[in-house]
């Protein structure tokens, strides 16, 4: 089931993008948690990390090298995290899966 974020791939609604390719589009979290709050989302439709087959290995490790370079591009030399939702324990709201890219302030451990 298509949800809010392949509705911003398709362009249906509009978001702050700051990257795209074939595999992923990036763009600005509409409610951020950090000064710099980004989301990175596979355009292939996959709900979670518990939906993943083989064939989205190429996929995922794309995701990740794009939040790295876009950690580069928006400054975020003193770090950043990287969070990963998975299902209702681990706060997922939106059923596509996603990257948060945070940074810009200190983090906290252990998440709460
Ligand atoms: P989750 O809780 O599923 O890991 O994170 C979903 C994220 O998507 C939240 O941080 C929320 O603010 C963000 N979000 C939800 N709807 C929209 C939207 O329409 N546009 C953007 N840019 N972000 C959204």
């Amino acid at each position: 089931m298509p949800s809010i974020f392949t509705k911003i791939i398709d362009r249906e609604i509009p978001a702050d993008v700051v990257f795209e390719d074939d595999t992923c589009l990036a763009f600005r979290d509409i409610t951020p948690k950090a000064p710099t709050h980004i989301l990175i989302i596979p355009k292939r439709e996959i709900m979670s990390l518990d939906d993943l087959s083989d064939e989205d290995e190429q996929t995922v490790g794309r995701c990740v090298m794009v939040a790295s370079k876009i950690a580069a591009s928006e400054g975020l030399t003193d770090g950043y995290r990287l969070v990963v939702n998975c299902g209702s324990d681990g706060g997922q709201e939106v059923p596509h899966l996603h990257f948060h890219l945070l940074g810009g302030r200190k983090m906290t451990w252990p998440p709460g």
